[in-house]
C-alpha cells in the first residue's frame, strides 16, 4: 500500500462525478445520447428521452431529437474512470470536454475547438457538413 495522502479526487468520487456527466440524467445507466433540439441539450439516453416533449434541463419545447454518437470505446481503456473520460473529454486535446456534433454521421468526440477545423469525422472519414454544439449539464 502507498501513503497516498494527497489532495486528489477519491478514485470512486471521480468515478460518481464523471457518471454523472456522462450517464443518462434519468436511467443514470446508458450514456447521453439524445440531443434535444433547438436547446441542444445532451441530457439524456435516446431511450428514456423517447416521447418527451419539453427538455427537463431548460424546458424548452423539443422540436427534434438527435441520436449522437459518442466515442467509440478504445478497447485498450480498462477502468471505468478511463472509459467514462474517454467519453467526457475532446478526443483530440484530451482537456475540453467533447461538445461537438457532426452532421451528417452524428460522431460526438471533441471540442468545439478542435473541430472547427476538420473537414472530415475523425472517426468514421465522413465529410463533416455541418456541427452543432452540445450543453451537458
Ligand atoms: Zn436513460
Ligand atoms: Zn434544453
Ligand atoms: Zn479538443
Ligand atoms: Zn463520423
Amino acid at each position: 500500500m502507498g501513503n497516498g495522502k494527497d489532495a486528489s479526487i477519491p478514485p470512486k468520487e471521480e468515478n460518481t462525478r464523471l457518471k454523472k456527466l456522462v450517464c443518462c440524467s434519468k436511467c443514470q445507466v446508458n450514456y447521453k445520447s439524445a440531443l434535444f433540439r433547438p436547446c441542444c441539450h445532451l441530457n439524456m439516453c435516446i431511450i428514456c428521452a423517447f416521447g418527451l416533449k419539453y427538455c427537463p434541463e431548460c424546458n424548452s419545447t423539443i422540436e427534434e431529437i438527435f441520436k449522437v454518437i459518442l466515442t467509440p470505446l478504445i478497447q485498450t481503456i480498462v477502468s471505468d474512470n478511463a472509459r467514462l473520460k474517454s467519453e467526457l473529454y475532446c478526443g483530440k486535446c484530451k482537456v475540453e470536454p467533447s461538445n461537438v456534433l457532426f452532421f451528417p454521421c452524428q460522431h460526438h468526440l471533441l471540442c468545439l475547438d478542435c473541430a472547427k477545423d476538420l473537414e472530415v469525422c475523425c472517426s468514421c472519414s465522413a465529410e463533416i457538413r455541418r456541427t452543432k454544439q452540445t450543453f451537458r449539464s
